[in-house]
């Protein structure tokens, strides 16, 4: 098949690259900063991808279709340039061209704009999606916020964490195409109103709303290798236009700025809390916006090829990543009922069949609810459209299950109470047809724990998409060396279907290959070191055990435990200073929520303990501690193919699926890791001799919950637990604030200890035994490291993706021919 890609030389790049350079700069090379010379070559990559990106628009136009529309409120994208090379297959052809501009691809890619619009797992995982929907050829769109501040940077102050405006957008983003001529109104507050309307008798009028736009910025999503080119619809908020131009002649200047910012407010930021839920106004705004103009978009290309709606639910699903753009079902109710003046019961059964929702939390922390009192305030019509839906469905309930309060009262979208609240997940559910967790005990956890009463009203309806990331990203970009060694043994095929890496096993035994993958990952180490000295000023040795732990910040996530590990060791060294110990490097790197002040102290605790460990000279350089500042999808491309331990220690039951374990047991780190998520499936793929799984199960803590779990006896066993503990209460690290970690302290003692962390302390420490033990024998770690590598192929989200096709979506690949 002819392939738009192979037209692509250094010569037209380079050129390209100038022109930009020239026409959209408005410089010579003399005068071309670094940072013009990447805006203008990634201009030039873009526009190398735009024949794929008309073409692919065309086919799926005139092809009519089935498109699957990922509703997301994050995308956690990181740098695009090395990515969009590698998909175009032009990493030699760049080089060539970059010589031209009398400049390096290395020192063009560091410049590259770091696109944060997520906070953690379930952004980076819409990101994994589109890439793999793209290079599977499927016909795709995914839909997002343009906020004009993603996720904060981090820098620490004394230790502590202190938040950054992320300005990523300050110098322009090159990858993006406005698209002003598809914007859309966006209609908040107002009131509803009886009409009579001829024909239809009475009916419930939105009226007295206010109003602002949504803009459409277009960022092309290149599939590896194919001609597919798909789209990221990211919205921008502003005024709508003319707007307030009354109070404006009046003179009133002040207040329609005002009110004008108003407008503009609503993409301003990313909104940092994950897995709590806030119940902010302009949030529910956000998220509305959101819904509301995609759904609109969604409904204009449908109604380019059609006259009614009676293929819509065929022609389209739409996929919730978790509930933040639930509102989207409300919104096509509306529309349908309301300005489309189709009966309910139609329009009920073409949104259910068009909308399916993936869950991605079982923390009731996190749970989205929203008061009836704040919707009905901003969204009056949507709310009365809930109420509606609600009162269908229970009816319908009476029918098959007469005088089931219980079963009423666990279903209902309206939660009773002081203040009635809406459960999105329940109107999600209702209103989808398809609901599915992330990882398989994430799956039947859902079901079986939080939703039995729903798996009964509606049997088959909950389903399981185990979550996977792309490998084009996180093996074959971040870790070039590692792709060689693969390549070199197993041929090239593997890089477009990953299951085929599992013939690397064969050179597990090896003595070549385990020496020659014990060099790389030690090149890996070397290039972090020199990140870590640039980050923190600390040396630390490349032959120490690198043991990792990268991810947001959260007490289920339990960075406090590798905490209490280290500090158990510290003690151990103190006590004993010949005592010997695993030379170790641990590695810790995580935002925490701006307002989640335990997860903050934990922060400032680590980096305090580092102080301390790391310049202690009993110590001798045996342990170092280091915190890297603003953990972000880049950080994550250094520090992964550099890891020996995967730290995966979250509270049985608690991570939904998580997938930082698969970017690392994919680069040969080993995972030291609960049953949890899907830590439960990598250990049946990579075989239980091959990670260190420790501590409770699910079940066993709900054993301990219901039987009266008491941490407090777990210390009095053990002089070594209460020593660790003590030292966080009476603070060790610096004696003039003896009190700074009584919170951290409390939280796990008096205040019941939620997360575990004393009942897992114990095996935590004697699963270090055995890791510790395997590290001592290069080639034995280094085999159960490749076997990681060669069996982690089913954790590509290609095949993630495959399954929902499978199972939920149903679409067909749809490759593009280029005439
Ligand atoms: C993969 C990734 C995550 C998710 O990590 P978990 O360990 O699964 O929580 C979060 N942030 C970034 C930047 C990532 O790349």
């Amino acid at each position: 098949m002819k392939h738009f890609k192979e037209s692509i030389t250094a010569d037209l790049l380079a050129e390209r690259a100038l022109f930009h350079l020239k026409y959209s700069r408005g410089k010579d090379l003399r005068a071309a900063t670094t940072f013009d010379k990447m805006s203008c070559f990634s201009h030039a990559v873009r526009d190398m991808a735009v024949d794929g990106f008309i073409a692919t628009q065309r086919k799926y136009l005139d092809n009519d279709v089935r498109r699957v529309n990922y509703l997301s409120m994050e995308y956690l994208i990181g740098k695009m340039l090395a990515n969009n090379v590698v998909a175009l297959g032009i990493v030699e052809t760049s080089k060539e061209a970059l010589k031209k501009l009398d400049i390096t691809v290395e020192e063009i890619l560091e410049l590259d704009v770091e696109a944060g619009l997520g906070n953690g797992g379930l952004g980076r995982l819409a990101a994994c999606y589109l890439d793999s929907l793209a290079t599977m050829e499927l016909p795709a769109y995914g839909y997002g916020i343009r906020y004009e501040h993603g996720i904060f940077r981090q820098e620490f102050d004394n230790g502590w964490q202190c938040e950054r405006p992320d300005e990523w957008l300050a110098n322009g983003y090159p990858w993006e195409l406005i698209r002003p001529e598809y914007t859309l109104p966006v209609c908040v507050y107002g009131r509803v109103k009886k009409n009579f309307i001829p024909g239809r008798g009475s009916v419930d009028v939105w009226e007295d709303w206010q109003m602002f736009e949504a803009v459409p910025y277009d960022v092309p999503i290149i599939g590896y290798g194919v001609n597919t080119v798909n789209m990221l619809r990211l919205w921008k908020s502003q005024p709508a236009e003319g707007f307030r131009l009354d109070v404006f002649n009046q003179g009133d200047y002040v207040r329609s700025v005002e009110e004008k910012n108003w407008a503009e407010n609503v993409t301003k930021v990313l909104y940092p809390s994950d897995y709590t839920y806030a119940g902010k106004e302009l949030r529910l705004i956000q998220e509305y916006f959101l819904a509301s103009c995609s759904v609109r978009d969604i409904i204009r290309r449908y109604k380019k090829t059609h006259n009614d709606f009676s293929k819509f639910a065929e022609k389209n699903v739409v996929q919730l990543n978790d509930t933040h753009p639930t509102l989207a079902i409300v919104e096509l109710m509306r529309v349908l009922h309301d300005e489309e003046a189709m009966p309910w019961d139609k329009a009920w059964d073409i949104t259910v069949n068009t909308f399916c929702y993936t869950n991605h939390t079982l923390l009731a922390e996190a749970l989205e609810k929203w008061t009836v009192d704040l919707l009905q305030r901003v969204l009056p019509r949507h709310m009365q459209i809930i109420y509606e839906i609600n009162h269908r469905f229970l009816q319908k309930l009476e029918i098959n299950f007469p005088g089931d309060g219980d079963l009423m009262r666990a279903v209902s979208l309206i939660e009773e109470g002081p203040h009635q609240q809406v459960r999105m997940a329940n109107l999600c559910v209702v209103g989808s047809s398809k609901v599915n967790g992330v990882s398989a005990l994430h799956s039947e956890l859902l079901r079986t724990k939080t939703m039995p009463e729903f798996d009964k009203v509606y049997p088959g309806k909950f389903c399981n998409v185990t979550n996977g990331i792309t490998h084009r990203r996180w093996l074959l970009k971040s870790n070039p060396e590692l792709t060689g060694l693969i390549s070199d043994k197993i041929g090239e095929e593997w890089k477009k279907d990953l299951s085929l890496i599992k013939t690397f096993e064969d050179f597990a035994k090896t003595k070549a290959i385990q020496k020659r993958f014990m060099e790389i990952k030690r090149d890996n180490k070397v290039e972090l070191c020199k990140v870590i000295k640039e980050l923190t000023g600390e040396h630390v040795s490349p032959d120490s055990m690198f043991d990792v732990q990268i991810k947001r910040l959260h007490m289920y996530k339990r960075q406090l435990l590798k905490v209490m590990h280290i500090i158990y060791l510290y003690q151990k060294i103190k006590a004993n200073p010949k005592v010997k110990i695993q030379a170790s490097t641990f590695i810790f790197a995580a935002k925490a929520a701006p307002a989640y002040l335990i997860a903050k102290s934990v922060i400032k605790l680590i980096n305090s303990m580092a102080d301390v460990i790391n310049h202690d000279v009993d110590v001798a350089g045996r342990l170092k501690v280091v915190f890297l500042p603003d953990y972000n999808v880049s950080l994550a491309e250094k520090i992964i193919p550099a890891a020996d331990i995967s730290e995966q220690i979250s509270t049985a039951g608690l991570e939904a699926s998580g997938t930082g374990n698969m970017k690392l047991s994919l680069n040969g780190a080993l995972t030291v890791g609960t049953l949890d998520g899907a830590n439960v499936e990598i250990a049946q793929h990579v075989g239980d001799e091959n990670i260190f799984i420790f501590g409770h199960r699910t079940e066993e803590l709900e054993e301990l919950r219901t039987k009266g779990y008491n941490p407090w006896a777990y210390m009095d066993k053990s002089k070594d637990l209460q020593n660790v503990l003590e030292a966080i209460r009476d603070n060790i690290f610096d004696p003039t604030q003896p009190d700074l970690f009584k919170d951290i302290y409390n939280d796990i003692t008096e205040h019941g200890d939620f997360y575990f962390y004393l009942a897992d302390f114990e095996p935590y420490i004697k699963c270090f035994k055995k890791v510790d033990k395997l590290y001592e024998t290069p080639s034995k770690w280094a085999e159960k490291a490749i076997l990681n590598v060669a069996r982690m192929g089913w954790f590509s989200s290609d095949r993630s993706i495959q399954n929902y096709c499978d199972d939920i979506w149903h679409l067909e690949r749809t490759p593009i021919e280029m005439v």
